[in-house]
């Protein structure tokens, strides 16, 4: 048994944030993480082919790099072998008439593309990228800020005095408006809007699911002025840079080890049991970076002693699932829209709102989408170093896919378990892939195709394949994530944090909910 100021139950990259920030301050931390590496979503391992490192979930580290943690720490993270990869050519989506259409860093050459499909879009887009700056200002600093009515009061106020009150409209509006509506009333070309409304689909914000024209609007406008960034070599360099930020300041990383409860004594949180019948203790903090519904009755085997929030806890929503399908290529995709498509660190490929619209609701419906959105990754047309020489590896991300299959949207594969489905499915897909880039199948070295269950297999926390961690609909967002008065990273139980993207500020490699409540604990 020993004993520390904070444990941190699992190694996520919010956790290993905290910690180090907490570290720093002079706790002594310790980390138990139950796989035999670190990170959670992101990860990098040689999933297919000897020499091909894929990333297994986040591939884009663009939040981490424009985090406050990256701010603060950046010469720690460097000196720890942090390293990015930038993208100047970030997204694009081909579609099925041939056409295609991409943002890339150089705003001639995006809004040239535009200008392809509508004079007016191109115009539009000029003006939006004009005012973001300012609009970011507000929007970065709502999401950057706890969920306390002091921190939002703050923002308020700042966006009145800046936007004056018709502005500020503007701004919450934009908050509150679905993807189709701010697209239909911003840009006249189809592709340009479905070109943009992918990035709702990154989470659980579908077409017309309100609160997530934000998403499309900040991803867009974010690429076009700072571009994108991948890990150097892996998104995993960031893991081994934040845990060698956490052992270099003293701290304690154990991995194998799961944590199996949290123990409470008087309504205090006082250390973890270890499923290896290990107990350790933690005076001054417990950190679960955790699902929600690994709360009560689990982790927490008495509950919380608090019934309202446990049954916030349990009824907790995912969001629907994701396949993730990794292969080692002899060459990148010869996509048919044009070859132009080889340079971007992501293809979309979906054929309209109506037709992701359509995806989303046979996923919630529990039917495996006939023609499920795919971002395409190519990780390797940025950062070589992925791969041998002149080969490479693609990251295909499936969304959206029911947790438990019910029927098939296409009427082809019998409903059974994930297991014995996986492989019919990522056919599915790759054929999706061959009708806009022929010949992929021929360039295959090696696959790794992980089903929703595989996911979850590999991190509790991605319920039901659930990339982000909890539905991020404005219902379970804002000052209701994980539940209506915990938006603070606090539970009823004294001295017991959540942090990770069920917590607000939600999913993503920001490492903003371990940040901000390393800095509620233990000071700037
Ligand atoms: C397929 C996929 C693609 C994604 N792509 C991107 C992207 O490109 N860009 C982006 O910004 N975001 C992306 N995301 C989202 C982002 O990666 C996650 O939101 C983020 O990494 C979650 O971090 P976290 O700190 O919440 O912890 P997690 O990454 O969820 O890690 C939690 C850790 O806790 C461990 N754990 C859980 N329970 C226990 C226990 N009882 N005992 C010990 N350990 C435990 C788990 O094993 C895991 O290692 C993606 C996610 C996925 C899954």
């Amino acid at each position: 048994m020993s004993e520390f100021d904070a444990i941190f139950v699992g190694a996520g990259h919010n956790s290993l944030a905290c910690a180090a920030h907490l570290a720093l301050k002079g706790w002594k931390t310790a980390v138990f993480e139950r796989n035999a590496t670190m990170g959670g979503a992101v990860q990098t391992h040689e999933y297919t082919v000897p020499g091909f490192r894929h990333d297994f979930g986040a591939m884009n580290l663009s939040l981490f790099a424009g985090s406050a943690f990256h701010r603060k720490y950046a010469n720690e993270l460097k000196t720890h072998g942090l390293e990015f990869a930038p993208v100047a050519d970030c997204f694009a989506s081909a579609f099925p008439d041939g056409r295609w259409f991409g943002v890339s860093n150089d705003l001639e050459t995006t809004a040239s593309r535009l200008a392809a499909f509508s004079a007016a879009d191109a115009a539009t887009w000029r003006r939006l990228v004009a005012g973001f700056m300012p609009e970011a200002e507000h929007l970065f600093r709502l999401l950057g800020s706890p969920m306390s009515a002091r921190a939002l009061a703050g923002t308020g106020w700042n966006l009145w005095r800046k936007k004056g009150f018709s502005g500020a409209l503007d701004t919450g509006r934009l908050l509150l408006s679905s993807p189709r509506a701010w697209l239909e009333e911003t840009f006249e070309s189809s592709h340009v809007r479905t070109t943009l409304a992918a990035w709702g689909m990154h989470l659980d914000f579908a077409p017309d699911i309100a609160g997530g024209a934000v998403f499309p609007y900040l991803e867009s406008m974010a690429n076009q002025a700072f571009g994108m960034v991948l890990g150097k070599g892996g998104a995993d360099t960031m893991i081994r840079a934040l845990s060698g930020m956490v052992t270099a300041a003293g701290g304690k990383i154990a991995t194998g080890a799961e944590v199996a409860e949290i123990t409470v004594a008087g309504g205090r949180a006082t250390g973890v049991r270890l499923a290896s019948g290990d107990f350790h203790i933690a005076s001054r903090a417990v950190i679960a970076g955790v699902a929600p519904k690994a709360l009560p009755g689990k982790l927490l085997p008495d509950g919380s002693g608090d019934a309202g929030f446990d049954a916030a806890m349990k009824k907790f929503r995912h969001a629907p699932g994701t396949m993730m399908i990794h292969l080692a290529l002899d060459d990148l995709p010869d996509w048919r829209a044009g070859a132009e498509l080889r340079q971007f660190a992501y293809v979309h490929l979906s054929s309209s709102l109506d037709a992701m619209s359509r995806t989303y609701q046979q996923a919630m419906a529990g039917m495996l989408p006939d023609e499920p959105v795919l971002v395409v990754g190519q990780p390797t047309a940025i950062d070589p170093s992925r791969a041998p020489e002149g080969k490479h590896v693609l990251w295909v991300q499936v969304r959206m896919l029911p947790a438990e299959i019910l029927g098939d949207a296409a009427g082809k594969i019998a409903p059974d378990r994930w297991d014995e489905v996986k492989q019919a499915y990522a056919e599915r897909v790759l054929d999706i892939i061959d009708s806009y880039a022929p010949g992929l199948r021929q360039k295959i070295l090696g696959r790794a195709v992980f089903s929703p269950l595989d996911l979850e297999r590999e991190n509790p926390n991605l319920v039901g394949g659930d990339q982000v961690c909890g539905s991020h609909h404005l219902t379970q967002n804002f000052l209701f994530r994980p539940a209506r008065g915990y938006a603070g990273w606090k539970t009823p139980v004294a001295n017991l944090h959540l942090t990770g993207a069920a917590t607000w500020p939600g999913a993503g490699t920001g490492a903003a909910s371990g940040y901000m409540l390393a800095q509620q604990l233990g000071g700037n």
